[in-house]
């Protein structure tokens, strides 16, 4: 048993980005689907609730990246998986996490009196990995989490969406996504590839 554990630990610690998962990141930025998010952008006095994976290794980064660009009020929704957790096919979702999200979304902008939301899956996340979800797969539940977030939360003003990426050597960044144009990319990729 504790073999079996001191591997795992080796192997969350060796994931990172491959060069399949690099070519699709340089797809999606090229075409302008993911890409900064400029802190002007993000209007929000009344504050946001922030749904995130709590990851020790690369939540410190996000949550420092956002209060860099916007310090007002960030209320936080911590789950292994964070955004990845919000589409009813996620296979991240294992105990319905997607309605516990949802429904704390709902009372905390009650509570809080808050009207929008921002909500980010990373990569490399070890939920991911656990359920074999390469960048693709993770892309396309953050359009499919957006898609939710909003059919269920009808008061919701705004939904930011974010992708956090690991490049490994101390190099993370956070960026903002087009969740419409990434859900017809990540289609149209995966048939270009399957007829290469
Ligand atoms: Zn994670």
């Amino acid at each position: 048993m504790i073999i079996f554990c001191f591997i795992g630990i080796r192997m969350e610690g060796q994931m990172g980005l491959g060069k399949t998962d690099l070519a699709f990141l340089e797809a999606v930025k090229d075409a302008g689907i993911v890409e900064a998010i400029k802190p002007e952008l993000i209007d929000e006095p009344d504050g946001l609730v922030l749904i995130t994976c709590g990851d020790c290794d690369h939540f410190p980064n996000l949550y420092n990246w956002l209060c860099k660009m916007y310090t007002t009020r960030i209320h936080l929704l911590v789950l292994n998986g964070g955004g990845l957790l919000l589409p009813s096919e996620s296979r991240v979702n294992g105990l319905c996490e997607d309605a516990v999200l949802i429904q704390h979304a709902k009372a905390a902008m009650e509570m809080k009196g808050i009207r929008s939301a921002i909500f980010s899956a990373h990569y490399p996340c070890g939920a991911a990995a656990e359920r074999g979800l390469n960048l693709q797969n993770v892309c396309r539940y953050i359009a499919l989490g957006k898609k939710r977030l909003k059919r269920s939360i009808r008061s919701l003003k705004k939904v930011y969406s974010c992708l956090h990426i690991d490049y490994g050597d101390d190099k993370q960044k956070t960026y903002g996504v087009h969740t419409k144009e990434m859900a017809i990319f990540v289609r149209l990729y995966k048939t270009a590839l399957s007829v290469l």
